[in-house]
Parts: C-alpha cells; sequence; structure tokens
C-alpha cells in the first residue's frame, strides 16, 4: 500500500530530504534537518498525492490516509507523553502548507490548533501564565476564524483594536489577561454570527479542517495568480506538515524569526533577517510591531544566535545553496521550523552561483543551471523596485521587459515634446510604424491592442524598451486626453508604472533600479555559460547602434535585420513613398514602362542610403555573419491610412480648400486603393514584392554588396547572408536568387573583388516547411521566421490576438501564448520537418530560427535539440538566449 503520511520525530524521520515531490519543500527540509539531529519540534507531513488524492475525489479526505494520519498523531502523543485535546497536559499542533516549489506567503497556516475553552485553562495552569495561554487562544480563533472558517481578518482585528483603545495602549503585547479573555469571547460570538456556527471544539475536528483549508488554500486565487507567473504546475499540489506547537510568546525568553544564509536581495555573504521576542511567527510578517534586524540576537541572547548562525551554516553547506529559514525560540530554547533553497533576485543570483564555485561549494556547471535565464532581465534593464504601495490596476501581455515609469501621453507627437521635460509612458490602442519617433522618446509602451509579436512588441524588444501589451482593460479617449484603466479614470499627464516582465501597470510613480552591465560576478558568470554551450546565438538588429549592443551582450552574427525599418525615417519615407505611387498595374506597355522608369528613380536615392545602413552593420560586426533580409511587409505600411486620406480629402472638400493638393491627395488616394487588400498580412509582401518588382530586390542586393566591397577595401571583414522573406515555393526562391547572383557578380567584376556570401530563406509558411527538401536546393541556410509560421500554422493574426489569447490564457484552452513559447506539438513540428527535409535537400543547410522564440528558454531548448546552428533574437535578450542554451545542453548531457 503506497504511504502517504511521513513521520519524523526524535533524530528519524521516515521521508529523506530528496523525496521533495512527495514531502513539499518544507516536509523534505523538515525531515533532512531531523536527520540530521537538529532541534525541529517533531510532528508528520501529509503527502501532495494525498493532496491530489482529496481534489480528485470531491474534496473528501481519503479513509486509508486518515488512519495513517491518526496512526501519526498517535506516535507523537506517546513521543510527547502529551495528548492531543487533554486538560491536564495537552499537546498544540501547527499546520502549515508547503508544495514542491516554495510559493512564499501564497498559501495558508494554522497556528495554536488544539485551543479550546479547557485546554486553554490547562495551559494557563502548566506554563503558570494565564496571559500567555489566552494568548494562543485568541491567536488560534482569529487564523482558524479567517483561514478555515472564512470569516473576514478585519471582523477579528476591529475588535482588537477597540480593546486597545478603551485600555489606551498600542502593542498587543500590553494586554492582560481579562482584556484577552473578553477578547476571546467577542471573537467567538463573531464566529457565532457570521458563520451561524460556532468555532469547534473538538481538536480533532480543528485538526481535519485545517487540515482541508491547508490542501483548498492551494486553488486560492494569489496562489493560482503566483503559480502563473512562475511557471508553476497546477497539478502539483501542497503537502501539509503537522508539527508540535513552540511557543514564541511565552515571555522576554522566548521569539520568533525568519532569515536567510546570505543577503537575498545583493547575495552578499551575511547573515541577514529578522526576529521579534515575545512573539509569534505571524507578528514578523503582519507588519503589526516592527521586526528587529537579526544581529540583534546577538546581544540579547548570545548563545541561542551562535547556534542559529552554525546550525544555518551547515545546512547552507549541506545543501550546497542558500537557505531561507524560520525559527522559533522557548524558553531560550532553539528550534528550527522550515529551511529550504532560498528565493533570490537575478543579482544575488549570479553573485551566489559565482561565490559557491570560487568556496569550492558547487562546479560550474551547477552554477550555470542554477541561474534562470529571465533572471538575467535584472541585468540588463531597469527593473521597478518596491510595488508594495502602489496599486495595480491591470494586467497586459509582458511583451519587453524592463521598468517603464512616466507620465502618460496619447500619442507620439506629444511624446517627442512631453519627454524633453519627464519621462513618458506613451499609451495606444496600438503601435504602428508612424509612432516610431514617439516610441524612441517614451520609456515605455502601453496598448489595449496586439500580443507578443505585434508591431509594440517586437518594435520594442529591439529597443531595449519596456512595454505592455494586449491590456483589454484599458479604453483611451485620445480627444479628451483621458483614458480608463479597469475602474480607474486617468489623463494625460499621470503618473503609472509598467512591469514589462510581469505585465502589470500600476497607478503612481514606482521607483526604480538600474541596471548593471558592467557587472564583474556576471561576465566571469557569462565566460562560463559560453563554455558550455553549442548553439550560436545571435541577435535580430537594424541598425548599427542595435548591432553593436548586441555585440556587447555577446551575439555572434545578426540573425536578421528587418531593411523596412530603415524606411521609415523622415528622410527615406517621401523617396518609399514616391516609389511606391509608380508601383501600378496597366494593359499600355508604354504606361508600364513609364512606372518603371518613375521606380528605378526613386530606388536610386533610395540606394545610397541603404548602402550606408548596411555599411554601418557590417563594421558594427566586423566579420561575423549579418543576414539581410529583403523587403518584407506589405506596402500600404508605407503610406497614410487610407480611412484617414478619405476624411482629410472629404474635409479638404467641404472647406472648399486649395484644389492641387485635393487633386494630389486624390491621387495617393487611388495609389492605395490598388494596395488595398482585405487580409494584408496574406498578401502583397514578402518575395512576392521582389518578384513583381525585382527592381526593389536588385537595389537592395546591390546596396548590400557595394556596401560589402566598400567595407572589404577599407580593411574590414564582411559575410553578408542575403535573406528572402516569405517563400513557400522554391520557384518563388530561385527567381529572387537569380537577381541578387547577378547583382553580386556585376558588382563584384566592376570593383575587381570576391565577396563570399550566402542566399537563403526564411521558412514562415507552413507552405515552405513541407517543400524543405526542394528549397533547400536553391537555400545556403534557411532561418525559421516562427512569428508568421505561428500566425499561418494556427490561422491567428499575430496583430489583432491579444484579446483571444488573454480568454485562451485565462480558460487554459492554451497553458502559454504561442507567440511567445513555441507551439512544439504543432509549429514546432513544421519546423522539425522543415529542419530534416532541408537537410535532405543540402546537406550543409545551416538552419537558425530568428522569430521572437529565438529569445524564448523553453522555445531555445527544443531548438537546441533539433540541432539547428543558431537562434537569433533582439539585443536584450542575448545574455538570456546564451544562458537558456548552455542550459539545454547541459540537461542533454545529464
Ligand atoms: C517571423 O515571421 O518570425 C519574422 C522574424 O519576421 P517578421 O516578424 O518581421 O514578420
Ligand atoms: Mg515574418
Amino acid at each position: 500500500m503506497k504511504k502517504h503520511v511521513f513521520f519524523f520525530g526524535n533524530g528519524k524521520s521516515e521521508g529523506r530530504p530528496e523525496m521533495r515531490s512527495l514531502l513539499g519543500g518544507k516536509g523534505a527540509g523538515l525531515a533532512g534537518m531531523t536527520n540530521a539531529k537538529l532541534p525541529v519540534p517533531p510532528g508528520f507531513t501529509i503527502a501532495t498525492t494525498a493532496c491530489k488524492l482529496f481534489f480528485d475525489n470531491g474534496f473528501n479526505f481519503p479513509q486509508n490516509i486518515k488512519n495513517e494520519s491518526v496512526r501519526a498523531l498517535n506516535k507523537l502523543q506517546k513521543l510527547l507523553g502529551q495528548k492531543f485535546g487533554s486538560i491536564t497536559n495537552p499537546l498544540f499542533l501547527s499546520v502549515r502548507s508547503g508544495g514542491l516549489v516554495s510559493m512564499p506567503g501564497m498559501m495558508d497556516t494554522i497556528l495554536n490548533l488544539g485551543m479550546n475553552d479547557k485546554t486553554v485553562e490547562a495551559l494557563a495552569r502548566k506554563s503558570n501564565n494565564s496571559k500567555f495561554a489566552y494568548d494562543c487562544y485568541r491567536r488560534f480563533i482569529q487564523m482558524f476564524g479567517n483561514v478555515v472558517m472564512k470569516v473576514p481578518k478585519e471582523s477579528f482585528d476591529g475588535i482588537l483594536d477597540k480593546q486597545k483603545k478603551r485600555r489606551g495602549i498600542t502593542a498587543d503585547s500590553e494586554l492582560g489577561v481579562e482584556d484577552l479573555k473578553k477578547i476571546v469571547g467577542q471573537y467567538k460570538q463573531v464566529i457565532l454570527k457570521e458563520k451561524r456556527q460556532s468555532l469547534p471544539q473538538d481538536p480533532i475536528k480543528q485538526l481535519d479542517m485545517a487540515r482541508d483549508a491547508v490542501f483548498y488554500s492551494w486553488y486560492n486565487p494569489r496562489a493560482k495568480v503566483y503559480r502563473r507567473l512562475n511557471k508553476i504546475p497546477e497539478n502539483l499540489g501542497t503537502a501539509v506538515n503537522v508539527q508540535v506547537m513552540v511557543f514564541g510568546n511565552m515571555g522576554s525568553d522566548s521569539g520568533t524569526g525568519v532569515g536567510f544564509t546570505r543577503n537575498p536581495s545583493t547575495g552578499d555573504k551575511e547573515f541577514y533577517g529578522e526576529f521579534l521576542m515575545n512573539a509569534q511567527g505571524e507578528d514578523v510578517v503582519a507588519g503589526v510591531r516592527t521586526p528587529l534586524p537579526i544581529a540583534g540576537l546577538k546581544k540579547k541572547m548570545p548563545k541561542v544566535y551562535a547556534q542559529l548562525k552554525s546550525i544555518t551554516s551547515n545546512l547552507e553547506r549541506h545543501y550546497k545553496d542558500m537557505q531561507d529559514f524560520e525559527f522559533t525560540i522557548q524558553n531560550k530554547i532553539l528550534y528550527m521550523l522550515q529551511t529550504r533553497v532560498a528565493k533570490r533576485t537575478g543579482i544575488a543570483a549570479v553573485k551566489l552561483a559565482v561565490d559557491m564555485v570560487k568556496e569550492g561549494l558547487i562546479t560550474k556547471e551547477e552554477a550555470v543551471s542554477r541561474v534562470e535565464p529571465s533572471q538575467l532581465d535584472q541585468f540588463l534593464h531597469p527593473v521597478l523596485g518596491e510595488t508594495k504601495q502602489f496599486k495595480v490596476v491591470a494586467k497586459g501581455l509582458p511583451a519587453s521587459p524592463g521598468a517603464g515609469v512616466g507620465r502618460i501621453v496619447l500619442t507620439a507627437d506629444e511624446a517627442v515634446r512631453q519627454s524633453k521635460n519627464n519621462p513618458v509612458i506613451l499609451v495606444r490602442a496600438e503601435t504602428t510604424p508612424d509612432d516610431i519617433h514617439g516610441m524612441e522618446s517614451a520609456t515605455g509602451i502601453l496598448t489595449s491592442r496586439g500580443g507578443m509579436t505585434s508591431h509594440a512588441a517586437v518594435v520594442t524588444r529591439g529597443m531595449g524598451k519596456c512595454c505592455v501589451v494586449g491590456c483589454s482593460n484599458l479604453e483611451i479617449n485620445t480627444k479628451s486626453k483621458v483614458l480608463k484603466i479597469g475602474s480607474c479614470n486617468l489623463k494625460e499627464g499621470d503618473w503609472v508604472s509598467l512591469d514589462g516582465s510581469s505585465g502589470r501597470v500600476f497607478v503612481g510613480k514606482v521607483p526604480v533600479n538600474s541596471a548593471d552591465l558592467l557587472n564583474k560576478e556576471l561576465s566571469k558568470f557569462m565566460k562560463w555559460v559560453d563554455s558550455f554551450r553549442k548553439l550560436k546565438i545571435r541577435a535580430n538588429a537594424d541598425i548599427p547602434r542595435d548591432a553593436k549592443i548586441a555585440r556587447q551582450f555577446g551575439a555572434e552574427g545578426i540573425g536578421l535585420c528587418r531593411t523596412e525599418h530603415m524606411f521609415f525615417s523622415a528622410d527615406r519615407l517621401p523617396y518609399m513613398q514616391e516609389m511606391i505611387m509608380s508601383c501600378k498595374e496597366s494593359t499600355d506597355a508604354k504606361k508600364m514602362a513609364y512606372y518603371k522608369k518613375a521606380r528605378l528613380r526613386s530606388l536610386s536615392k533610395l540606394l545610397p542610403m541603404q548602402r550606408k545602413d548596411f555599411m554601418g552593420l557590417f563594421k558594427a560586426m566586423r566579420g561575423l555573419p549579418v543576414t539581410i533580409r529583403l523587403l518584407d511587409p506589405p506596402l500600404h505600411e508605407f503610406l497614410p491610412k487610407r480611412e484617414e486620406l478619405m476624411v482629410e480629402i472629404a474635409s479638404l472638400e467641404v472647406k472648399k480648400g486649395n484644389i492641387k493638393k485635393i487633386i494630389s491627395k486624390k491621387k495617393l488616394l487611388e495609389v492605395i486603393n490598388g494596395l488595398h487588400e482585405l487580409n494584408p498580412m496574406l498578401g502583397m509582401r514578402g518575395c512576392r514584392l521582389g518578384n513583381i518588382y525585382p527592381e526593389i530586390t536588385e537595389m537592395q542586393a546591390r546596396a548590400i554588396f557595394e556596401a560589402a566591397c566598400q567595407c572589404k577595401k577599407q580593411g574590414i571583414r564582411v559575410f553578408p547572408e542575403v535573406m528572402v522573406p516569405l517563400a513557400g515555393d522554391v520557384r518563388e526562391l530561385k527567381i529572387q536568387k537569380e537577381i541578387i547572383d547577378r547583382v553580386a557578380q556585376d558588382i563584384f567584376s566592376q570593383k575587381k573583388l570576391n565577396i563570399k556570401y550566402l542566399v537563403g530563406t526564411m521558412v514562415e509558411l507552413p507552405a515552405a516547411a513541407l517543400s524543405a527538401s526542394e528549397i533547400a536546393k536553391e537555400a545556403d541556410f534557411f532561418s525559421f521566421g516562427t512569428n508568421d509560421l505561428t500566425q499561418t500554422t494556427f490561422g491567428l493574426s499575430r496583430d489583432d490576438c491579444g484579446k483571444i489569447i488573454n480568454a485562451y490564457l485565462q480558460n487554459k484552452v492554451w497553458q502559454s501564448d504561442p507567440f511567445q513559447v513555441l507551439d512544439k506539438k504543432r509549429v514546432g513540428r513544421l519546423v522539425e520537418i522543415g529542419t530534416k527535409e532541408g537537410r535532405l535537400g543540402r546537406s550543409n543547410l545551416k538552419v537558425g530560427i530568428c522569430g521572437e522564440h529565438g529569445g524564448d528558454p523553453a522555445s531555445i531548448e527544443f531548438f537546441s535539440k533539433l540541432g539547428l546552428n543558431y537562434v537569433s533574437c533582439s539585443a536584450y535578450r542575448v545574455p538570456i538566449a546564451r544562458l537558456a542554451s548552455a542550459q539545454a545542453e547541459l540537461r542533454r548531457k545529464q
């Protein structure tokens, strides 16, 4: 028969510290400490398996586990010579939660269990301290009433506060025994009134109810949110630890506290924590009394302090990791209530890993495996500091990490203007390329629409700027310059703070902790990381500034330069628009020739600018591969919005405005109408553009190879990789490749130079993945565009999916956003087929990925398993990708 209850006490435990998934972190720690003969109050752990059975059984605790618990309780009573509920020598218990992964403060605890009208008197007699006994009783009723019987905490607080006021005192500890007796009576009345049942006096009933309440607390709202934020599986369940009570509120020689073996915020090697004399655990965290720094215990009780320090540093050595511990002192005797691996900031995680290798506690492999890739964010971006006193008004998708604190602006132009005086947060329904100047000026971006690969998300990640998207409870009124987030009304100029790592939006000015790029420990740590990984990491970068940042972060090349981003600046957009104005069709050959000539004229103006762009990139990357993608988006993106233009023309006509202006606007509208598509994402974009207007490809290829030749002449090594977007059929690629090769040969013979280059394609359509072996015959490399591949596989618009994804995540239709974490079953399968079949078509095919998944640790593990050559992600995610790929490699070796 399977065992579900594990006893510990008297130096022996039925469980072992390795049994964490069964005993939970706390239970495993208690078992380990008991076996190590540390002073642990005895008790028993009801395993996580019992929690799962409890839920599967329709919230009934299975009889066989009940029997096991009764046996464990009997054993405990025998060991101590005390009886639960006895009116002469009573035993009191604590009941605490504890899952596999620690979730501090998220689940419930009940202390002083076993208290009733009779045992309180017995405790008073035994301790010779009535005040202490009644203090325990009022604590028990309050905790049991709130946690188990669900009476609001405030109902109790009001009574306590009134009594203190009546007596003219401020601290709970100043209450006398008569006060406490009165409070106990009133507390019992509150329960009776609110619940129409009295506080159970039967200790066994109390124990059963407390145990079930701890199980239920696995599903309380804060625990659910915590699990979602920390990606903790829902089905783990919690264990319940039933332990003999030790009392820190027995008088001035008793106390309780919590601590860490090192500083969890900085990683510094210092004994760190807080304590309170004459108190129980909840007093330390509740904020009623201000706890003292743990160093103060040295003065008050030097022996206990020395014992605590020695025990906890032994625990750290034993577990080879920073410990977070809880202790109680009862009449000068120290008891350990908990030890577990401590939560830490990213900065502390790296420092600890490096220090512990230095101290010989762990290997470099262990050090690298221990730091969560996302924790590196804290070095790369400023992050929000203490948020406790700020209100969370909304939660959107965490599109780009970091902190964004500033005054609200609602237009890009306003962002530019206001940012001269104050940091600003640009709040939009969605961003478009037109907003780019405002995005540059803002410290953070908040949108109500869009998903993890929307324009706002992709662009801000590239900029390393905080962004929250898809915040569906956000309503913006740009005319009256006000906005509503949930029930909160705000206006332009109000302060908001964004947490780009969790998607939370706060009202007010939250303090910010700055980035720490030059951290010594980080560079040492990253050297170890690089020694373990095989996958190369490149960056998505469009301009030399981003390329330089990417190199600083350790990028080994550019995996995606989206050339369209180069055409949006004020000096280029007019030429681009001019070129588009002549992207017209006609049955008249003469007209067609005229249009083409006009296109060539505009393109020739763009050529020197593009050449300069590419030289900048080559120079920044100095010999590392630079993948330049030919123009990809639909042309209408470079033109004004159709509806806006129609309104403008109508109002010009009404006002009888300048006739010339009206005619030119109408011409523009005609072109826009000609380009209008119902589904532009599935229309005239990608290589289709270059195949229909080959002169665009020619100009871009010319700019690339002329830039490469100029760099080479200046002694700069270059390695261009020309990438054709959105090919789904080998012939689409073949036409483009012929143009690129022809232009390259032209320029090389003109310049009397030869430069090694590659021509490859993006695989971002199921059609491309499914014909990979054919396409590979024409491609030197593949780069999976998993943003479009996800969009086309699911038939789900990447720009409009925010609302759908939020709802699907909430309703558990999906476990994660497929635009954020690669969907392995379908999109991943296409990547697998594309890679395998592509390499059948060309054995030395280089394969990478440049969609947003290139910066996501779980997706990187998948790409690493498939044997891809590289992943490419935004510059600010490069260190995260380096660490994730090293960890994937280490896991594979295990
Ligand atoms: C992609 O589709 O994954 C990709 C990288 O291209 P873009 O995001 O520019 O469409
Ligand atoms: Mg794409």
